[in-house]
C-alpha cells in the first residue's frame, strides 16, 4: 500500500497463531496441524516475523495495546521464537505502558522451566485451556492429558503467573452440573482471577459433528443450557466474578483486555495462516484474513504477495451490524453516544426502533448511555442479531 493511504488506526492489538498442535481435538475447527518438528517451527518463526513486519508496515499505529499467542497450541513455540515477535514489536513500535501480553497453553505442552522461560521473554498473562478437570470429560473432549497433568499444569501456571485465566468447556450429555461445580470449585480454590466457560459447540466438519448427525452424542436441551448457563453465573458471582462477557468471568482488573478489543470493536492485526484483522486503510474499515491454507501462507511470504485471502471493505450497516454482535455480548453493552457519533441517523433509527420493542418484551435493557442485552436476551443473542438487522 503507497504511504499516502496509511491511516490511523490507534492503538492497536496484535493476535498472532501459532498453527501447531500435538493432536488434533474432535471439536476444534481452527486452522490447526498436528506437527512437531523443529524444522518446521523454525521455518513458521521466521515467516511469523516476515508477516508481521510486512503487514505493520502498511499501517500507521499509535501504540500497540495488546499481544495474544494464539493457536494452534502457542505454548508448544520455542520461547526464543516468542521472544523475537516481542522483540521486533517493541523496538519498532511505541507499547502502552501497561500492555497485556498473552499466550494460550496446553497443559501437557510444557514444563515449569519453559513456563518461567515463556514468563522472562515477556508474556504477563497465561490462559490455560484446562477445559475440565476430570479424566471422563478430558477422555470424552480428546485431550490430550488426564486429570493429574491438568492439575499440575494448573499448579505451575499458578506458582509463577499472576494474570492467568482457566478455560473451561461445559455443556455435553455426560458432564452433570456437579461436575461443572468441581471444576469451577477446583479454579476458585487455586485463586484463578479470570474464568472462561464455552458451551461445546458441534462445528461443520468435526469429528463431533459426524457423531452428533450419526446421532452418536446429543447437545443440551435448551432447558439444559439454560440451566448451566445460569448455574455457572450464580456459581462464580459467590466468589466476586463479574461475568463481563456472555462467557468470560473476572474478579475486578482481570478481564482480558486483548478480548476486549474484539468485543469493543477496536482494531487489531493478526498475523499468520487464518488470523483474521479489522483495519483502517484511507478511512475505511476493512474486514481481513490470512490464507488458511499453510502452504499458500508459507509461499505468498516466499514470493512476496499478498498474504491476504479476502480484503474487503466494510460498509457503515455491516460495521453496525458487527457492532452489535460483538458488544451484545459484554454486560457493559455498547455506547449511544458513540454510535451516534459514528453513524447516520438513517441507518441507526430503524435498529433503535427495533431495540424498542425488543425492550418490551424484556431483551434489552437501554439506558440513557448504554444498550446492553437481559440476562433474557443474553440467552437468546443470535436471534436477537437476527431480528435488529434482518
Ligand atoms: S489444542 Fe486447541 S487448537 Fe489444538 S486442536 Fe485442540 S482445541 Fe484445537
Amino acid at each position: 500500500m503507497e504511504s499516502e493511504s496509511k491511516t490511523q488506526n490507534g492503538d492497536l492489538s496484535i493476535y498472532i497463531h501459532w498453527p501447531f498442535c500435538k493432536s488434533k481435538c474432535p471439536y476444534c475447527d481452527f486452522m490447526s496441524i498436528s506437527k512437531n518438528s523443529s524444522e518446521e517451527f523454525d521455518e513458521v518463526e521466521i515467516l511469523l516475523l516476515k508477516d508481521l513486519e510486512t503487514s505493520l508496515q502498511e499501517l500507521d499505529v499509535s501504540s500497540i495495546r495488546t499481544i495474544f499467542f494464539g493457536g494452534g497450541t502457542p505454548s508448544l513455540m520455542n520461547a526464543k521464537t516468542i521472544s523475537k515477535i516481542l522483540n521486533f514489536i517493541t523496538k519498532n513500535y511505541k507499547t502502552n505502558s501497561n500492555i497485556e501480553i498473552s499466550l494460550e497453553a496446553n497443559p501437557a505442552t510444557f514444563s515449569k522451566e519453559k513456563l518461567k522461560e515463556i514468563k522472562e521473554v515477556g508474556v504477563n498473562r497465561l490462559s490455560l485451556g484446562i477445559q475440565s478437570f476430570q479424566d471422563k470429560d478430558l477422555k470424552f473432549l480428546g485431550r490430550i492429558y488426564n486429570s493429574e497433568q491438568a492439575l499440575k499444569a494448573a499448579e505451575m501456571v499458578t506458582n509463577i503467573f499472576s494474570n492467568y485465566s482457566f478455560d473451561f468447556i461445559y455443556g455435553y450429555q455426560s458432564q452433570s452440573i456437579d461436575d461443572l461445580k468441581n471444576n469451577l470449585l477446583m479454579a476458585v480454590n487455586f485463586g484463578c482471577p479470570h474464568i472462561s466457560c464455552y458451551q461445546l459447540t458441534f462445528e461443520e466438519g468435526t469429528p463431533f459433528f459426524r457423531l452428533l448427525q450419526n446421532g452418536k452424542i446429543r447437545q443440551l436441551t435448551e432447558a439444559q443450557e439454560i440451566e448451566f448457563f445460569r448455574y455457572i453465573q450464580d456459581f462464580l458471582e459467590r466468589f466476586s466474578f463479574n461475568r463481563y462477557e456472555i462467557s468470560n468471568y473476572a474478579l475486578k482488573n482481570f478481564e482480558s483486555k486483548h478480548n476486549l478489543a474484539y468485543w469493543r470493536y477496536q482494531n487489531y492485526l493478526g498475523v499468520g495462516p487464518s488470523a483474521h484483522s479489522r483495519l483502517v486503510f484511507n478511512n475505511q474499515k476493512y474486514e481481513l484474513k490470512k490464507f488458511s491454507d499453510i502452504d499458500k501462507w508459507k509461499s505468498s511470504l516466499y514470493r512476496n504477495l499478498s498474504t491476504y485471502e479476502y480484503r474487503n471493505i466494510l460498509m457503515d450497516y455491516e460495521q453496525l451490524e458487527e457492532i452489535f454482535v460483538m458488544g451484545l455480548r459484554l454486560s457493559e453493552g455498547i455506547s449511544i453516544k458513540s454510535l451516534k457519533s459514528r453513524f447516520s441517523n438513517d441507518i441507526l433509527d430503524p435498529i433503535l426502533k427495533r431495540i424498542d420493542l425488543l425492550s418490551k418484551e424484556n431483551l434489552f435493557k437501554k439506558s440513557e448511555s448504554q444498550i446492553k442485552l437481559s440476562e433474557n436476551g443474553m440467552l437468546k443473542q443470535d436471534s436477537v442479531v437476527e431480528f435488529l438487522f434482518n
